[in-house]
């Protein structure tokens, strides 16, 4: 029968087990948890601290914080009212964050902040293998610090993440977007030297040629691309501050062992990044092969309306695209743990006994499954098998007559009687032991 509701296209359900959808695997709830736990575990060891902010956010915020020429604010927002306010689901969490660092006054906190987050954002996107429309975010965001120890902080969280989970197919592409005021003599030399090639340049390009050229430096046409090798290089335009800044990210990664490629084309696209800028793709992948990004954003803060400046760096990193980078190198995910027990019974009374005696040994620290269904015994057995139990209890009637019940081992095979008053012991020694 074809269900009369779906999820919507380019959000998907994540089940018990390991589904797919038109736009691919979708991993199991228990390994999304340990996914979760793994990152939850490398931002400890870095000492950072979690921040959760609301899903829904001033359209304002999103459109000054993330940048109205971007394609996220100009096309891509989830964007309603209500009354006289308007709100837009999340898009990223940066602006979010930063938002909240300046509302709460975290500058007063004393010291550096080092917040992290876990959660869904939302961009209108044409959906397809490793795009969605609603997808999931981690990321770090150090608060406060101007220093290149921060940036390299930053990428080391990142890398540490990937490396936790075994995944070592993966390049770190860094450049620097220098300052504000080197970034505007860059754009003009761009659009100078673009300017001369108009003919070749695709709509969006010309477009961007007017609006912000940088932009253009993210084409995927192979056409601009080549056109861009002869292009003015804005690492030729940074300021001094900015270089001394980039050489010393280099000097420090290269001191921690972590390994990057100098990309004079990786720019972030928006106005208030500066200085570093980087990117980490997933060598295994084809398209959406970009696993997280990130760079420094000192101009923010102001944007959002600071009074001064706020220095700060980040990375942000798309949940299923991680996925896709494991499958790929074939890196498995834990199942949700089978019950230490399940309880076949048969008769009303041996039911209604299973379903009192379950209780008694989940309070005993067992995990306990039994049958809602009243289905024969064989069918109990098969769904403790196929549930993975490490014991059956098997009881009927003449067993509780008896006061015992029987208690196989799925693993071995091996059955005893055991008396009905000794079960929690004895699998509190069986199991716990
Ligand atoms: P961005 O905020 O665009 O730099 O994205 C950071 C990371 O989030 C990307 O590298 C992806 O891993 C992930 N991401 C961004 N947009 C999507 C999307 N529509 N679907 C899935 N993942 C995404």
């Amino acid at each position: 029968m074809k269900p009369a509701y779906k999820n919507i296209t380019g959000t998907f359900d994540i089940l018990p087990e390991a589904s797919g959808n038109e736009n691919g695997l979708v991993t199991s709830t228990a390994g999304w948890r340990h996914v979760e736990t793994t990152i939850r575990e490398v931002m400890v060891q870095f000492n950072a601290r979690e921040i959760r902010t609301p899903i829904i956010e001033p359209t304002e915020l999103i459109a000054r914080g993330v940048g109205m020429l971007t394609d996220i604010v100009s096309k891509e927002m989830f964007a309603f009212e209500r009354g006289k306010t308007h709100y837009v689901l999340r898009p990223e969490v940066t602006a979010p964050v930063m938002r909240a660092y300046l509302q709460h006054r975290l500058d007063q906190r004393g010291g550096v902040q080092k917040l992290y987050y876990v959660g869904p954002c939302f961009r209108a996107e044409r959906p397809q293998r490793g795009r969605y429309r609603q997808f999931h975010q981690f990321g770090v965001e150090v608060i406060g610090a101007s220093d290149a120890q921060a940036d390299a902080e930053v990428i080391a969280m990142m890398m540490a993440v990937y490396r936790a989970f075994g995944l070592n197919e993966t390049s770190l592409r860094i450049n620097s977007l220098g300052d504000e005021k080197s970034r505007p003599r860059y754009k003009e030399a761009l659009r100078t030297y673009l300017v001369a090639f108009k003919s070749d340049l695709s709509d969006t390009s010309l477009e961007r040629l007017s609006a912000n050229p940088l932009r253009i430096l993210d084409t995927k046409d192979e056409k601009e691309r080549r056109l861009l090798e002869d292009a003015p290089r804005l690492i030729d335009f940074i300021d001094d501050e900015s270089r001394a800044h980039y050489n010393e990210l280099k000097t420090l990664l290269d001191d921690i062992g972590i390994a990057y490629q100098e990309d004079p084309f990786l720019v972030r696209g928006l106005d208030y990044y500066t200085r570093t800028a980087f990117e980490l793709e997933n060598t295994n992948l084809g398209a959406q092969s970009i696993l997280a990004g990130g760079g420094r954003y000192d101009l923010l803060a102001r944007e959002l309306g600071s009074k001064t400046a706020v220095p700060a760096v980040g990375f942000a990193a798309g949940f299923e695209r991680l996925f896709l980078a494991l499958a790929a190198a074939e890196i498995g995910l834990p199942d949700d743990p089978a019950p230490d027990v399940f309880i076949a019974a048969l008769g009303d009374e041996a039911h209604r006994w299973s379903f009192g005696h379950s209780q008694r040994l989940r309070s005993a620290g067992l995990s306990v499954a039994f049958d809602l269904k009243g289905r024969s015994m064989k069918a109990q057995m098969r769904e403790a098998n196929r549930q993975r139990a490490r014991y059956t209890v098997i009881v009927g009637k003449d067993e509780l007559d008896g006061g015992v019940v029987q208690v196989k081992n799925m693993g071995s095979g091996e059955q005893c009687t055991v008396g009905v008053d000794d079960l929690t012991a004895y699998f509190y020694k069986c199991i716990r032991s």
